[in-house]
């Protein structure tokens, strides 16, 4: 056993781990990376990137497809064809390159990197096994930036048929008929990429609603556009897979029961199984260390430190809202406050986006959170059907939303709903991180013809000056 020592241990290089570890290394602090797996974690892997990958190509195909049965644009094509084993190495060459990507940032800031799993001994040592020797490592810091696992329904066991979102995006080829367990964010963005690719495909939804984290507004064009591509949607249901696990080959049989008691059954070439992620705290010896917990996550401060002195947690292992960019902000808020830096967490904005047809972006308060707030705001909707840009798209569907407090005008919440908005995170979060006041963007010229345009005129109009609306 090799023993080394450092400053600071980072364990995960997921979007959390590689980033603290990154700015640590900048910040001039003696910095060790532990990863058991492929540096970049769940989003670089097999989360956000190949994702976004395989809605492009599930996109590109659908729509030249569309354009072979003729369309309004004048546009027709002929033979169109997928190979998706070559679109899977396509997505595997951009995941790769990422992956040395982040290797030599790291390198370029100084970070050891030792491959291997990591256990607490005690809150400053852990010990690493991988393929080669184990390592003893003691450091004055450690961070936990584990991450997250899928969650398995005991009634429907990942194997065979059964895919977690990691199986799903390592087809490589595409379902006759796909059920999608689960209506929220991946079940929605992979279930209506591989409805795009030609999947017959059901989405069971234990709630009343899918994607319940949105209120009914923005949820509604998505909804439509998945039944315009054909896509089932059955909620308030819950599935059980209706043979035994081990029969389960190439096909599943899956018992639908719905809550009035009633059941129906579905079979599926594959199943996805999208009910939620955990955080991973099993393997690590986090139980010994008796961390405080919020839940199953680990419970944290402001500045990321958790119940026991030098050691901190980031990311998914420490809860909701699991996205990415909320690792990489907690990975450089406790990197800065190990150099010395006085911070904490104050950020008033995390965009959250949903990568559906049409995509789903939000910011800060929904008007339910705001009446539950106690606050009197404004909400101010523009369509994108009277946006010019988006009519020059074909794509008409959905709108911008603005809550602004009714007294000084103080934004607290931004949502749109539309092709491609996810791009207007950025001036959304930006605004609400500024603390701009709906004159502030009625009063900044927006380009011609953007989709950006409509929320210039959501803040005219809350102003009571909208121009074309
Ligand atoms: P992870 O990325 O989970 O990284 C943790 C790392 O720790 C892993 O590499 C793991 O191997 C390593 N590890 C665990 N235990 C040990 C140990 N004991 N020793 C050593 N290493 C260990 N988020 C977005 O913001 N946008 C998206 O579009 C988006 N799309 C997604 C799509 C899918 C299909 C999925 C599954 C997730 C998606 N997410 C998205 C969520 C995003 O992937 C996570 O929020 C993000 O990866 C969390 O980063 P993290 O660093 O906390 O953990
Ligand atoms: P989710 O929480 O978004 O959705 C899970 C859904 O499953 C919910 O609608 C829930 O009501 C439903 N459900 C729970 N148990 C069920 C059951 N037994 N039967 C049927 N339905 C059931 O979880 P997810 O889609 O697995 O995603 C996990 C996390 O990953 C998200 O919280 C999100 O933070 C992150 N993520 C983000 C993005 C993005 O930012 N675009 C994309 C993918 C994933």
């Amino acid at each position: 056993m090799t023993d080394l020592n450092s400053a600071l241990l980072v364990i995960g290089g997921g979007p959390g781990g590689y980033v603290c570890a990154i700015r640590a290394g900048q910040l001039g602090i003696d910095t060790i990376l532990v990863e058991a797996d492929a540096l970049g974690g769940t989003c670089l892997n097999v989360g956000c990137i190949p994702s976004k990958a395989l809605i492009h190509v599930a996109e590109k195909f659908h729509d030249l497809h569309a354009a072979a049965n003729g369309s309004a644009i004048g546009l027709s094509v002929s033979g169109v064809d997928l190979d998706f084993a070559k679109s899977a190495a396509w997505r595997d060459g951009i995941v790769g390159r990422l992956n040395r990507g982040v290797a030599s940032l790291l390198k370029k800031s100084g970070v050891r990197v030792v491959k291997g799993r990591a256990r607490f001994l005690d809150g400053k040592t852990v010990t690493v096994e991988g393929d080669g020797e184990p390592f003893r490592i003691h450091a004055d810091n450690v961070v936990i930036a584990t991450g997250s696992a899928p969650v398995e329904l005991p009634s429907l066991p990942f194997g065979g048929p059964v895919l977690s979102s990691t199986g799903a995006l390592a087809l490589r080829h595409v379902p006759e008929t796909l059920a999608v367990v689960g209506g929220g964010y991946i079940g929605l963005e992979l279930g209506t990429a591989f409805a795009k690719l030609g999947s017959r495909v059901t989405i069971v939804e234990a709630a009343d609603r899918v994607l319940p984290q949105y209120d009914t507004a923005l949820v509604k064009p998505v909804v439509d556009r998945l039944k315009a591509l054909g896509v089932k949607i059955v909620t308030s249901t819950t599935a059980r897979l209706g043979q035994d696990p081990g029969a389960a080959d190439e096909r599943a049989e899956l018992v639908l029961t719905s809550q009035d008691g009633g059941t129906e059954r579905l079979e599926a070439s594959r199943v996805l199984v999208t009910v939620g992620r955990r955080p991973r705290v099993d393997a690590i010896g986090i139980a010994e260390l008796g961390l405080d917990r919020a839940g199953p996550f680990i419970a944290i401060d402001e500045h990321c430190r958790t119940s026991m002195r030098g050691v901190y947690a980031i990311g998914d292992v420490t809860g909701e809202p699991m996205l990415a960019h909320r690792a990489m902000a907690q990975g450089v808020l406790v990197a800065e406050i190990l150099a010395g830096r006085k911070r904490h967490w104050d950020n008033r904005a995390i965009p959250a986006i949903c990568f559906t047809d049409p995509e789903i972006v939000s910011v800060g308060l929904s008007p339910e959170q705001a009446k539950e707030a106690g606050l009197s705001v404004k909400v101010s909707t523009f369509p994108l059907a009277a946006n010019g840009r988006a009519m020059t798209r074909e794509r008409e569907d959905g709108f911008v939303r603005l809550l602004s407090v009714a007294e000084s005008g103080e934004i607290v919440g931004i949502q749109a709903v539309g092709h491609e908005v996810s791009e207007l995170s950025a001036a959304f979060s930006l605004a609400l991180e500024m603390g701009s006041t709906a004159e502030d963007i009625a009063a900044t010229i927006h380009a011609h013809p953007t989709q950006g345009e409509a929320f210039q005129e959501a803040a005219l109009a809350a102003l009571g000056a909208g121009l074309h609306f």
